[in-house]
């Protein structure tokens, strides 16, 4: 996030000396412009783009990102964290259910494949049809990527030190997991496109891990608190400590993974989408070490 700042005074600085640099100014108007889809309403609602595309830019948002409908793209939220995300249905309610993906995030979308397609090819799929490995979740921190992996084993310790009892329950995970997962069990947000499949994300429970039961639930909200200031809050869950769809979940995103801009997703696309395998654009996860 601080990086992000000192770009943008940068930016604000040579403006104001009349000596704008194309590349500083191209950046603040990147972030003016993406402030407009950033977020949610009070209603939960993502602030979906508005802007208008360029035929050229739908075909390659289509064939690159498998995007049907631009106007459904919008940034997750304002933090560093914050990336580009697309629904594959309008969120029409706070209550109302839509996928959401993660635009450019490694995933088992074929090449030319929309989201849409895929969510129907899903549908038509048997848990037999996925890879025996999909089946096996690991718990183990080694397959972690390497810039990580000493941060969680030491988050863990840490937690278990101010007095938590946790069990990891899951840790990296294939892309063809993540799928064998999304179509399993019913299908849930951020399955198929998750920093999972980076080696950057585990899933833990708190206690017994039966949220109905009150000391459980009070013990599980005071870790996602304690892990949400821990280390100057490299980590990150969903939703709030007391209020989440997936109460497990914590990664720890990057700045190298995901767009922050429809603009970045262009411009990457157009750099990478003229070879023959368009998922070339998505960002590369680090080679887990059981497929070395
Ligand atoms: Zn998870």
């Amino acid at each position: 996030m601080r990086r992000t700042v000192i770009a943008c005074l940068c930016t604000i600085a040579l403006s104001a000396h009349g000596r704008a640099q194309t590349t500083g100014t191209a950046a603040g108007m990147l972030a003016h412009d993406s402030a407009a889809y950033t977020g949610h309403d009070a209603n939960g609602i993502p602030h979906y783009a508005t802007r208008t595309f360029t035929p050229e830019e739908r075909a390659l948002l289509r064939r690159v990102y498998g995007i049907e409908e631009p106007s459904r793209l919008y940034v997750s939220d304002s933090s560093a964290a914050g990336v580009l995300k697309y629904d594959t249905g309008r969120k029409r309610c706070s209550t109302c259910f839509v996928n959401s993906y993660r635009v450019g995030f490694v995933s088992i979308r074929r090449p030319n494949e929309s989201w849409e397609e895929l969510e129907r090819r899903l549908a038509r799929m048997s848990p037999s049809d996925f890879p025996p490995s999909s089946r096996i979740e690991d718990v183990s921190t080694a397959e972690l990527d390497p810039a990580v992996r000493d941060d969680v084993q030491q988050m863990l310790a840490d937690a278990a030190r101010a007095g938590f009892v946790l069990r990891v329950r899951a840790t990296y995970r294939s892309p063809e997991r993540e799928a064998f997962l999304m179509r399993t069990r019913g299908g849930s947000t951020h399955t198929l496109t998750s920093l999972h499949s980076y080696g950057r994300a585990i899933d833990v429970v708190v206690g017994d891990g039966i949220l109905r039961h009150a000391r459980t639930r009070a013990h599980w909200v005071a870790f996602r608190r304690w892990i949400t200031a821990y280390h100057h809050g490299a980590f990150r869950i969903l939703g709030t400590p007391d209020q989440t769809w997936d109460w497990p979940h914590v990664e720890i995103p990057s700045a190298r993974i995901g767009f922050r801009s429809i603009d970045a997703a262009l411009e990457r696309a157009a750099e990478c989408g003229d070879r023959s395998a368009d998922t070339a654009c998505d960002f590369t996860p680090r080679v887990p070490v059981s497929s070395r």
